[in-house]
């Protein structure tokens, strides 16, 4: 089973034959939905003359304006329904390209902040994004997250997080953006409440902040996974905590080098990850910023020399749910 899948995607990677990998089977399940499109068609869909950014972000309050500028550019303060309408068009650009490349099954993460657009009416935001994933249901499977902003204040958080999860729309939970802010001890209530709702546990974590960070995170708040986790790396001992605990790190090879955490392919401490046993998967991130899709993620680590086809080929089959 899935011997032919395995058999094209070392194939695809071998011969250089894109073509080939977009009929692989492939997972996304570190993917923000409303940044995972591309960027020239959602730009052309939704008629904006936005330009392009770079894309290196040494600083990263630099890569938090310009995801400011794609959610509100042109207006200076948007409604509600303008807001609701760019949030579609961002989350529909993200299950266009997705299904484009080929992926098949993907845990795109929105944002409960949105329940604020939606006025708190959980449930037409529910049937929103359901009418909406309903759509690409047949070539897609979806099983999306709810997350968290880490910069926002807890009140808000909590005031919008507890109906979500409550949803039973979402199948994980979160906590993002910048993780120098908001420590996970604050947030232990609300993933003891989505556990208890039969909900994964995720966060990111070990992006920006040391191995420790990672091992804290994952013990404070019981994740199955990480999302990023990659400075784990630096620790023999919290690989091995990672290891012994089968906690699976979700990573965004494209992310990490762009925000300057990481200086290329070659360098890119999966390397390290694999070679103690941690379980990992290769996702997109942000692709509406950074420019990358699933196979250009599984394409760039094979060319950087590090990775036989063959070790790829499991790190793929690492991210669908039945990979345990
Ligand atoms: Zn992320």
């Amino acid at each position: 089973m899935g011997n032919k899948d395995s058999r094209d995607f070392i194939k695809a990677l071998e011969a250089g034959d894109r073509s080939l990998m977009q009929n692989v089977p492939r997972a996304d399940v570190h993917n923000h939905a409303s940044l995972g499109g591309d960027f020239h068609s959602w730009r052309s869909k939704v008629g904006l003359d936005l330009k392009e950014s770079s894309h290196y972000f040494p600083d990263f309050t630099d890569f938090q304006n310009l995801v400011d500028t794609i959610f509100t550019y042109p207006y200076k303060n948007p409604t509600k329904e303008q807001q609701i309408d760019r949030f579609l068009s961002l989350f529909a650009s993200t299950y266009d390209l997705a299904i484009t490349d080929g992926v098949t099954y993907i845990e795109p993460g929105y944002d409960a902040v949105l329940l604020d657009l939606f006025d708190m009416d959980t449930e037409s935001m529910i049937r929103k994004l359901s009418e909406q994933a309903a759509l690409y249901k047949d070539r897609i499977s979806i099983a999306p997250d709810i997350g968290m902003l880490r910069v926002m204040e807890m009140k808000d958080i909590e005031r919008t997080i507890y109906p979500c999860i409550e949803s039973g729309f979402f199948k994980a939970l979160d906590i993002f953006a910048d993780e120098r802010m908001g420590p996970p001890e604050d947030f232990v209530p609300i993933y003891r409440a989505a556990k208890k709702e039969g909900m994964k546990l995720k966060a990111h974590a070990g992006e920006l902040l040391d191995a420790d960070f990672v091992r804290r995170s994952v013990e404070v708040l019981e994740l199955d996974e990480v999302q990023h986790g990659i400075s784990a790396s630096g620790s023999k001992e919290v690989m091995r905590f990672l290891e012994e605990r089968k906690i699976r790190l979700n990573i965004c090879p494209s992310s990490n080098i762009q925000l300057c955490q990481v200086d290329s392919y070659k360098a890119h401490p999966i390397r390290i990850l694999l070679d103690n046993g941690i379980k990992v998967t290769v996702n997109t991130d942000d692709a509406i910023i950074f420019g990358k899709k699933s196979s250009d993620e599984f394409f760039s680590l094979f060319e950087s020399g590090n990775y036989s086809a063959e070790e790829l080929d499991r790190v793929r089959l690492n991210g669908f749910p039945d990979s345990n």
